[in-house]
């Protein structure tokens, strides 16, 4: 018998994502971005969901590689560029496009002989400082990269530090487009701006290119609902309850015995802890649903299961269903309980948690109404 904890993965509500965020954004192509093993939704099988976006756009070099061995031939963006000399000849044999945010990836492509042209987007750092040229250094970098026979300029790009929360003015979505405006004027190539946040929050700045993650598995990227903008979960993690405990007033549950009952209570033992991804910062109270009743958390997370509160449920007994966050409880609301977001939540989703994959083809008037 396999364990029970088990994410579902909707392969139709990542289409149905994929189509709200190029509704957002109408006359922009889409980089539906990947990385991370599609943000734990499983590289391939979101590739598969994601056949109506203009291309795919993710960090790890292996991943694109394995993604064109795998039949995907629209673009591929290496969105932190080469790491290496190798990756710039994986670039070339694989017709990958690739970011170059520093001089050494200038260098390295430079050093490179190539029989086709590499698409390049040159990264722009407009007031984030992680990646990109500062933008007075960006017509050096370009006249760097056009003196390059086989660089071919595809764009430009920059991202935006703060477009989940207008009210944060220290660096405002604005500003950074002010900057990128000025340090783009007169250069040829497409533009990329727009994270979820930026597609959801401030259709304008779209652009040519629109790069979406967290938005297409269903998820905020801010505080507001992922719901109130349509967006379905992608990912549901489930798992059964494995036993029950009747307790006491002054009887504890789990490791340091956090959680101590003030009345008699029922505890539903559930098959999932932090070595499945659950966070083990979750406290005491994070919603979980029980045979699709919402209850709560009680007591530490421990690596193989945690203990929620059935004293309400009372057909709960060993076999019943558990939702961890989903389908009915937003992976949004747990990442909040537990200090977190939930992007970090369906990244660590382990690999010994197994894939259930659901499709269902919703076609309207298909179904005799
Ligand atoms: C991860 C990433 C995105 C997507 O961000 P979301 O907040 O998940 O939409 C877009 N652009 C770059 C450069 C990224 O690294």
């Amino acid at each position: 018998m396999p364990r029970p904890t088990t994410a579902v993965i909707d392969l139709s509500a990542l289409r149905h994502n994929l189509s709200v965020a190029r509704r957002q954004a109408p006359g922009a192509r889409s980089w539906a971005v990947v990385k991370a093993n599609a943000y734990g939704h499983g590289l391939l099988r979101a590739a598969r969901a994601f056949a109506e976006s203009d291309g795919l756009a993710l960090v790890e070099p292996e991943g694109a590689v394995l993604l064109r061995q795998s039949g995907w031939k629209k673009p591929i963006l290496l969105m932190e560029g080469c790491f290496d000399r190798a990756d710039v000849s994986a670039v070339i044999e694989h017709g990958l496009q690739t970011v170059v945010h520093t001089p050494e990836q200038i260098g390295w492509l430079s050093a490179m002989r190539a029989d086709k042209p590499v698409d390049v987007w040159l990264k722009l750092n407009t007031g984030m400082n992680r990646l990109g040229f500062r933008t007075e250094d960006a017509a050096g970098a370009i006249a760097n990269l056009q003196r390059i026979p086989h660089v071919r300029m595809a764009g430009t790009m920059t991202h935006f530090a703060n477009a989940d929360d207008p009210a944060n003015l220290r660096l405002s979505v604005a500003e950074q487009e002010r900057r990128y405006g000025m340090a783009m004027a007169g250069v040829p190539g497409e533009h990329s701006l727009a994270n979820s946040a930026a597609d959801l929050l401030h259709p304008g700045v779209a652009a040519d290119w629109i790069r979406p993650g967290i938005m297409l598995y269903g998820a905020s990227p801010g505080t507001m609902p992922a719901a109130a903008f349509g967006l379905r979960p992608a990912m549901t993690l489930k798992s059964e309850v494995i036993a029950l405990q009747r307790i006491a007033p002054g009887d504890a549950v789990g490791y340091g015995s956090t959680f101590v009952a003030e009345r008699p209570m029922t505890i539903a033992v559930v098959a999932c802890g932090y070595a499945d991804g659950y966070p083990r910062h979750a406290p005491t109270g994070t919603p979980v649903l029980l045979h699709g009743i919402r209850t709560g958390l009680l007591g530490r997370v421990s690596m193989d299961m945690l203990t929620i509160d059935a004293t309400g449920v009372p057909q709960a007994g060993v076999g019943s269903p558990v939702t961890l966050w989903g389908d009915g409880l937003p992976i949004d609301e747990v990442a909040a309980c537990a200090g977190t977001i939930g992007y970090e939540l369906m990244c660590a989703v382990a690999p010994r948690v197994h894939i259930q994959e659901r499709n269902e083809e919703y076609e309207p008037g298909a179904h005799g109404g």
